[in-house]
């Protein structure tokens, strides 16, 4: 009796160990905010009932929030760093030593409440330390009580107002946003240089602003017939309250961020795809762009169609693009892009952005911890959205991010993904890592398990991971139970290591004018399978499939119109591998490995024998 009793409380207890560490769980925001902005000195002030759903395993004694725009300010972490970086940022440079108090950004939380009751907070530059006076259990909800004053900074670096092409306000960051809490704890990080993360939540949002200005970004607008401007049903009468200014009031459902901009000059055009979403374009009324504005339309259309067709449905009934302050960059259900730009750049930008709204927004990693995640994975897509879209006919349209990893793997400042996108010794060993490597990434995964797999990858990757924040090994795990091959020797040494793929031809040797050896040599640390094609004198060519040991598994033939052998395993251990062809030397024309350049193989010299 004793002993059954004593199995049965044994087995509660490791039920419960074992769901803490293996079983997903997201905290819940729900933000409803109230803000007035005065577009003379660019300051607004605003309320915030944020309610907060604690669902992890942890009882919470403290929270912490962003406050962006702080980042904007003489002497703010953004400034020294960008101060002491060797490649500053050129957009950002000395430019916020130099702001004056007007021109600075700012968030000020003048009040916080917690259920009804005030609680302590600290500002230390860009985040917020609050206190809870009731620690809040797992399973649980508290409601935080927020009154904040903002100035939205001088535009330098995604935010700000009146940007050189003329756009009054880009309102990105812009309010004190709650911390994301994960399995991993805290994920508080002061706004340095870039990247953010964010809780899954809804938002309702209520802009007031001067009559004149039309607004557009995340969310839907719930009083569209008292706000015209573009947005009011077609053929329907707007009638506009009374007064200075309107109220645009914006509901977003399951986002992780609220992102939006104003401008009196924006025109708006809407298009309405049949099998959804809507698009919204807001851009200036400026004879030098209409024209790149009004072709970018259907090529938007068609982009939305190819990101929903191979990675998943787009699940929101909108996306906007607005002519925003800086560069581009995404938000959710919507992207701020710069827009004086060619055409050909203009929807280049717009399809890398959109591409986020997969790669950030919906399949929402931290990207200050994984950026390759989010910049690699985009450009990956984008680049193959663009060859179709913009019919470029490319066949190896990712040479350009191949191009970019090479020049980094060589640098010598190269550091391993796994840093945090702050952290970086260097402004371009961050971007080539991100964009570059990390796009070199699916593209080479591609290689490993076969294309087929890889397209299946990424659509299982959406279906199972939207709406939440999957990790690195969350990736590979889909890929692995998708194609039947174990892949955390790939995932380990390519993005956890600057270790780099070399594998050379060394030696075409003949055996007793009967056969042939071909002897490999890996020559980089990071192994890789390999496939080595043979051309014989009489044109004929096939292919040698070398697995790796530890990939205990095989991709199919990647050009099933060839003959392919498939080898034994090379464990990764052993420095040289010999093929033995049945042929002698001389009818042998050429050896090649990898004939299709996706291998990332820093040193191609070494890679083929020609007769
Ligand atoms: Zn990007």
């Amino acid at each position: 009796m004793f002993k059954k009793i004593a199995f049965v409380l044994f087995a509660g207890i490791y039920c419960v160990n074992a769901q803490n560490n293996t079983s997903y769980w997201q905290q819940k925001v729900a933000y409803t905010m109230d803000v007035d902005m005065n577009v003379e000195n660019f300051q607004y002030e605003g309320t915030q009932e944020l309610v907060y759903t604690n669902n992890s395993p942890d009882t919470l004694y403290q929270v912490f929030y962003h406050l962006y725009f702080n980042a904007f300010q003489p002497g703010s972490e953004m400034d020294i760093h960008s101060q002491n970086i060797p490649d500053p940022d050129p957009k950002i440079g000395y430019k916020i030593s130099k702001l004056s108090p007007e021109e600075t950004g700012y968030l000020n939380v003048s009040s916080l409440s917690q259920d009804g009751k005030a609680i302590e907070h600290k500002t230390a530059g860009t985040v917020l330390e609050v206190k809870l006076h009731s620690p809040i259990p797992p399973g649980k909800k508290t409601t935080f009580e927020m009154n904040f004053k903002g100035q939205v900074p001088k535009q330098i670096r995604r935010s700000g107002r009146n940007s050189a092409e003329g756009i009054a306000l880009s309102m990105t960051q812009w309010y004190p946003k709650i911390a994301e809490y994960d399995f991993e704890g805290w994920h508080a990080h002061p706004y340095i240089a870039r990247e953010f993360h964010g809780v899954w939540g809804d938002f309702d949002v209520t802009i007031t602003i001067d009559k004149e200005y039309v607004v557009g970004g995340t969310g839907y607008l719930q009083n569209a017939q008292e706000i015209g401007h573009g947005y009011e049903k077609p053929g329907t009468t707007v009638v506009k309250p009374k007064g200075k200014k309107l109220s645009w009031h914006f509901k977003a459902p399951n986002v992780h961020d609220f992102a939006w901009a104003a401008d009196p000059e924006y025109m708006h055009d809407v298009i309405t795809m049949p099998d959804g979403p809507t698009l919204h374009f807001l851009y200036k009324n400026n004879k030098e762009i209409i024209d790149n504005w009004k072709d970018l339309q259907p090529k938007a259309v068609e982009l939305m169609r190819y990101f929903s067709d191979k990675i998943g449905k787009y699940p929101y009934e909108q996306y906007s693009i607005l002519q925003g302050g800086d560069g581009g960059m995404e938000y959710a259900m919507c992207t701020l892009i710069t827009g004086e730009r060619n055409f050909n750049s203009l929807v280049g930008v717009t399809a890398h952005e959109m591409a986020h709204a997969w790669f950030q927004h919906i399949l929402a990693t931290n990207e200050a911890k994984h950026e390759w995640m989010d910049e690699g994975f985009t450009t990956y897509i984008s680049t193959l959205a663009m060859n179709e879209v913009m019919i470029q006919n490319n066949p190896n349209s990712l040479r350009g991010s191949y191009k970019t990893y090479y020049q980094l793997a060589i640098s010598g400042i190269e550091q391993p993904q796994t840093t945090h996108a702050d952290h970086y010794a260097h402004n371009f060993a961050y971007g080539a890592s991100a964009y570059g490597k990390g796009a070199v990434f699916l593209a080479q995964l591609g290689y490993i398990i076969g294309e087929d797999n890889l397209a299946k990858t990424i659509k299982r990757y959406y279906k199972e991971w939207k709406f939440k924040h999957p990790t690195p090994n969350d990736f590979k795990r889909v890929a692995e139970k998708i194609s039947s091959i174990q892949l955390d020797w790939y995932l380990t040494d390519w993005t956890q290591t600057t270790n780099t793929i070399d594998y050379a031809i060394k030696d075409v040797e003949e055996n007793s004018n009967t056969t042939t050896n071909i002897i490999l040599e890996r020559i980089g640390q990071m192994p890789m399978p390999i496939d080595v094609y043979v051309e014989y004198t009489d044109s004929v060519v096939e292919s040698f499939y070398i697995p790796l040991r530890m990939m205990r598994g095989q991709k199919e033939n990647p050009i099933p119109s060839m003959n392919r052998t498939i080898m034994s395993d090379w464990p990764w251990t052993n420095p040289t591998y010999t093929i033995n062809i049945s042929k002698p030397k001389s009818e042998i024309k050429s050896v090649k490995i990898d004939i299709t350049n996706v291998l990332a193989d820093i040193n191609p010299s070494n890679d083929g024998y020609t007769k």
